[in-house]
């Protein structure tokens, strides 16, 4: 067991590994492969294979100083993007806090918009018909809550 070990420390010493750029191939070409399941696209097929078979070889890759420097122009080149990325599950979770409090909200208040300036505006549930002062131009209208 020690000895498969060694020879897979020696096997892989000066070889690229997993990096950014190969770990993003990869997952492009497990993308590819579930597109190629639903579409059956031959085109899909070969991209995914292609993605795959690059991935590894940059792994097998003795030529670490390139793999690295493309690496390097990968991740400058990418950095917009995965900054991007990175805040999208906290966006993804606002939006739903949002939605979730505005739902809440519903159940409570009544939300109506302004028949003038189409502002939203609210109200206690269950006042029956109540006079209404909009917020924002002031105007003045009778609604059932
Ligand atoms: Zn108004």
């Amino acid at each position: 067991m020690n000895d498969f070990r060694y020879r897979m420390a020696k096997f892989f010493n000066g070889r690229t590994g997993v990096d950014a750029l190969g770990r993003t191939f990869t997952w492009l070409a497990l993308i590819l492969m579930f597109l190629t399941m639903i579409t059956h696209s031959n085109i899909v097929y070969l991209l995914a294979m292609g993605c795959l078979i690059y991935s590894i070889w940059r792994m097998f890759s003795k030529n670490y100083q390139k793999r690295y420097n493309e690496n390097a122009i990968f991740l400058a080149k990418t950095a917009g993007i995965r900054s991007k990325l990175s805040v999208l599950p906290f966006k993804i979770r606002t939006f739903f806090n949002k939605t979730k409090a505005e739902y809440n909200q519903r159940k409570v208040y009544s939300i109506f918009k302004c028949p003038s300036c189409k502002q939203k505006l609210r109200a206690p549930k269950g006042r029956g018909r109540i006079q209404v002062t909009c917020s924002k131009c002031h105007s003045v209208f009778i609604k059932k809550v």
